[in-house]
This record gives C-alpha cells, structure tokens and sequence, in this order.
C-alpha cells in the first residue's frame, strides 16, 4: 500500500458527487478496518468483488468530484438532477483495462458504461475463420450496453476496451428503472440510436470499398476526437484486428502516413502531427460520420 492523500472539504467542487463516491466506497469496504485504511488515505486501489477489478481511488474520485459536468457527453447534456438521480441510484465509477471485454454477443448485458474521455471501447463482430472487425467505436459522446435502453437484454456485438480508462457504470437492472424516469436520458440516447446506426452503416461501406490507408486515417481521427487528444496508444495487433487486414497491412499503411508526416509511430503510440493532412488522406467516412454526430 502506497500513500494517497486525502480530498479535503474545500476541494470538493460537488458535495452531491462527493457523497455518492462515499457510498460507493463504503459499499465496496466490507469491514471497519478496510473503512480506516481508506478514510486515512493509505491505499491507492480497492478490489470491487462484484467484478475483481481495482478501484483506483484518484481516478475514481476525479470522475465523480467533476459530477455537475461529467466528461461523458451524454451524462454532460442531463439536466443536473436528473444526473444525480442516476448517482444516486447506483451510477458508479470504475477503470477498465486494455483488452477487457464488456460484453459478449449472446450474452446478457450485465452493465452499462458511459465512458469518460480517457476510455475507447469497440463493437467488434467475429466472422468465423476471418478473425475480428471493428463495428463501431464508442468513447465519450455515447454509451456502451445502449440495447438494453430499448428493452433488449442480450448483446449481439462484442465490447472491448481499447487501452486503459475510466468510465461511469450502472447495472443494467437498474439503469432501465431509471431511465423510466430521467426523459432527458431518453431523448439523448435516442439521439445517439440514431448516430451510432449511422456509424455502423458508413463503417460497412467503408470496410468494403475504401483503401486501408484512407480508413486508418479516418479511423485515427475518430479515436482522437474522441479521446480529445492526438495521441493514440495502440499496437500493429490491435488495428490489424479493428481494421480487419493482416499486420502487414496496417504497417504498410502506418508507414505511408508517417512518411507523409502525418503522424508519428513509434512502439505502441502513434502521435497524429498534422491534423488537417491526415483529414486529406482520410476517406469521406471521417467528415460523414462526424457530421451526424455534430448533429445528434
Ligand atoms: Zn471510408
């Protein structure tokens, strides 16, 4: 245990926020004495049994003190008691972890998250002996688990997260009691239905017309929009799988943007140099996609 120091009053910009990430806290800390540990700031993580994930408490408490503004665009357009009616009904924070799945297709959907910017999650489908393509990329404009929104319970893509990052979660039980009664909540995600078909549908076309080269341009400017950053930690693994080619095709086309100064690659990051150069060699799907989402 390391130690980690203690919020005091006077920065607690949101005392609502605050009181639910205490809630939280204390529904995770069993004993009185894990309790202690915790109130007098020397711990850094707490295990949540319900999934044997750590709890790493600055992030944790960062993504709940920013309550009255959250960084996920969805909860960041809800009126402000609405969002504190998901707080209060159990909306709880948690960090994923590279490679962690959400959701399986045909499994139950257990939770819904609503990623903060630091997180990417991809809707892959599998196509047997064909390996994995990405579908759609949700970050802090939506929400992941968004079938149980309309009554169904049971996922139909995979749900991977794409590198380390926080989220807001909910059990999905309990998201679809709420949701009854938040209409704001309503109305946003109906909104987002309609944005992120729309991604899926231009994705298809995409992956079945446009050159690699031009859809890992589209589709790093969509991951840095996103994460609100240009650099994107990735490795050849990953975007060989989200772009559905070979390795080989993705260093290939990697390497044509670098040599165009477009963007930095270096082992496992790539730093995008020249936003408006890599929008040239992106395919229309880019500017597409972004439009309904500016519109939504
Ligand atoms: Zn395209």
């Amino acid at each position: 245990m390391t130690t980690t120091r203690p919020v005091s009053k006077a920065e607690s910009a949101h005392p609502e926020a605050e009181v639910a990430f205490a809630a939280f806290i204390r529904r995770l800390a069993h004993d009185a004495a894990t309790l202690r540990a915790i109130k007098s700031g020397k711990v850094d993580a707490i295990l949540d049994p319900a999934s044997g994930r750590a709890i790493l408490l600055p992030e944790a408490r960062e993504a709940l003190r920013r309550g009255a503004a959250p960084a996920n665009q969805i909860l960041a357009t809800l009126p402000r008691e609405e969002y504190q009616r998901l707080l209060a009904a159990g909306l709880e924070p948690v960090t994923l972890a590279l490679g962690e799945v959400l959701h399986e297709p045909g499994e139950l959907i257990r939770q819904i998250y609503f990623p903060n910017e630091s997180l990417l999650v991809s809707l892959v489908t599998r196509i047997q002996n064909h390996g994995a393509l990405e579908i759609a990329l949700v970050g802090s404009e939506g929400m992941v688990g968004l079938p149980v929104a309309q009554g169904i319970g049971t996922a139909s893509v995979r749900a991977v997260a794409q590198g380390t990052g926080t989220a807001l979660r909910m059990e999905a039980a309990r998201f679809c009691e709420a949701l009854g009664t938040c209409l704001a909540l309503q109305r946003a995600l109906h909104r987002y239905t309609h944005a992120l078909i729309a991604q899926i549908t231009q994705t298809a076309a995409c992956n079945r017309f446009h050159q690699v080269e031009a859809r890992l341009a589209r589709w790093l400017l969509m991951a840095s929009d996103r994460l609100q950053s240009n650099l994107i930690r990735f490795t050849h693994e990953w975007l060989a799988d989200l772009l559905g080619v070979r390795r080989v095709g993705v260093t290939v086309a990697a390497s044509a943007l670098q040599q165009q100064r477009l963007i930095q690659y270096s082992r496992g990051n790539i730093t995008i140099l020249d936003r408006e150069g890599l929008k040239a060699s992106a395919c229309e799907c880019y500017q597409k996609i972004k439009d309904i989402f500016d519109c939504a």
